[in-house]
């Protein structure tokens, strides 16, 4: 993974990070306004908080992985992350000569 990549997937999470706290907190003040239980708000600001920061992570991860597709034009690929250099060229010649060209 390039020095570039690993920024940019560090930044796509702060940003999922900073983004579902600010998400999760209108939420509870919203819901606040309206009255609502304290338990119950936490429980909302929460999921709200988990889902938007994992959008972030699911932002991340493809940031960060590798796609290696076959060069006859199958539908066959590999998907990886985390390579350097020598193993980025061995998963092109797996993709490659992979056995059956669908
Ligand atoms: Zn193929």
């Amino acid at each position: 993974m390039t020095r570039t990549r690993k920024r940019l997937r560090h930044l796509a999470l702060a940003i999922g990070t900073a983004a579902g706290a600010v998400v999760a907190t209108d939420s509870g003040l919203r819901l606040a306004a309206c009255g609502v239980p304290t338990s119950l708000i936490t429980i909302c600001a929460l999921s709200v908080f988990a889902t938007v920061n994992a959008v972030g992570g699911s932002v991340a991860d493809a940031l960060a992985t590798t796609t290696y597709r076959c060069p006859s034009g199958c539908g066959f690929k590999v998907r990886l992350r985390s390579l350097d250099a020598g193993e980025h060229r061995r998963q092109q010649e797996v993709a490659a000569s992979h056995p059956s060209h669908t």
